[in-house]
């Protein structure tokens, strides 16, 4: 069984985020944050240190295994961008797998730094296959690196990232996984997974704060990388050298943020691991659709291809306003989240963050009395 915990003070003067991140967080997280580090501090140093070890252990992976982990300033999307940006030379090329907005931007990026790259669009609601995928492999032979989303937050859907591992390690491409909605949530091997590079950030599943993205990689494709960045902020290689060499970063480090990072990786192995967090997930999405089934809500996705890590509704009706309803669940100290689909109208519940079975009861209960 789920161990209950009661909210804080915090969560219960805050808005309870049913979003994809920033997150709810515990107070214990919040609370780490209430030091001044200098980045040079022995302290932060070590924290530094022990979160970059950490998740490593989380990917199970480790540096005796050839993989190391690279923290960049900023959102997620740094980390993606930094990279595709790093880690694909000037000759290379990199075939997107994509079925939603997060695959579109990897595409974006290319087309900002002038690499080369092919879109391979599937539909929303669609999960890539590995034989179109296969097929655009084989038909030209200038492609270096696969780049697919795990849980494309768009929808909420799940896709197969071992299977396209093994594909990028059939063709001997270079691997890069978008991490972000699912590490620490949803389990990941990423030796087993043939991943090369893995992007995650500080708030989504680890239920830290925003402030930083981090890259799990392939020693030996990291040092590839050396040299080839275009960009100064987001080198990985150089930004793993300098973190190798004294521990420290090289422009300012969001120190709070790390901070909180620590104490929320310790809160995770206290909760039982990516196992416990996922049941946790779990209950909450289980609860949720039935709620909202019940409230005569369907989702867009089918079931088998949904996540539980974000769930997309579809509009009950042509004249549903979405804003008012957005608006009335916030003063009731909810927040959900708009759809991001091109094809149907759709709002978003996510499932992530410090919330529990009760917290989503509380939501489908505000829910009701809304539409009343
Ligand atoms: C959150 C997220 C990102 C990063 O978005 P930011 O706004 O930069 O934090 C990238 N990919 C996916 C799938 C995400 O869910």
């Amino acid at each position: 069984m789920l161990k209950q915990v009661q909210h804080d003070e915090t969560n219960k003067m805050d808005k309870l985020l049913f979003t994809p991140g920033p997150l709810t967080t515990s107070k214990t997280v919040k609370e780490a944050m209430l030091h001044d580090y200098g980045s040079r501090d022995t302290k932060f140093v070590n924290i530094v240190k022990e979160v970059r070890e950490n998740l490593l252990q989380l990917g199970g992976v480790s540096k005796e295994k050839g993989y190391e982990t690279v923290i960049i300033q900023g959102s997620g999307t740094f980390g993606i961008e930094a990279t595709i940006s790093s880690s694909v030379p000037r000759n290379g090329h990199l075939l997107i797998v994509i079925n939603g907005a997060y695959g579109h931007r990897m595409a974006n990026i290319c087309s900002v730094h002038g690499i080369k790259y092919t879109s391979l669009v599937f539909a929303e609601n669609e999960i890539p296959t590995i034989e179109k995928t296969e097929a655009a492999l084989k038909s030209d032979n200038s492609i270096t690196h696969l780049a697919i989303v795990h849980s494309e937050t768009t929808t909420g859907i799940f896709n197969p990232i071992k299977e396209f591992g093994a594909l990028a390690g059939n063709y001997n491409k270079t691997y890069i996984v978008d991490a972000m909605s699912s590490f620490g949530a949803v389990p990941v091997y990423i030796a087993e997974f043939n991943i090369d590079f893995l992007v995650s950030s500080s708030n989504k599943c680890i239920e830290g704060v925003p402030g930083f993205s981090f890259i799990i990689a392939k020693r030996e494709k990291l040092l590839q990388c050396k040299g080839q960045a275009r960009s100064l902020v987001l080198d990985i290689f150089a930004q793993w050298e300098a973190l190798e060499n004294d521990g420290q970063f090289r422009f300012t480090p969001p120190t709070q943020s790390l901070a909180a990072f620590h104490q929320a990786l310790k809160e995770l192995e206290t909760e039982g691991g990516v196992e416990a967090r996922a049941n946790r997930y779990k209950e909450n999405y289980q609860t949720l659709i039935s709620g909202m089934r019940k409230l005569g809500f369907k989702e867009y996705l089918e079931p088998e291809k949904q996540g539980y890590i974000i769930t997309s509704f579809l509009y009950p009706s042509a004249d549903f306003n979405f804003k008012e309803f957005y608006n009335s669940l916030n003063d009731k100290g909810f927040v959900i989240y708009p759809g991001k689909l091109t094809q149907a109208d759709c709002f978003r519940i996510g499932n992530i963050g410090r919330l529990y079975k009760k917290d989503v009861e509380g939501l489908l209960e505000a829910i009701e009395s809304v539409l009343k």
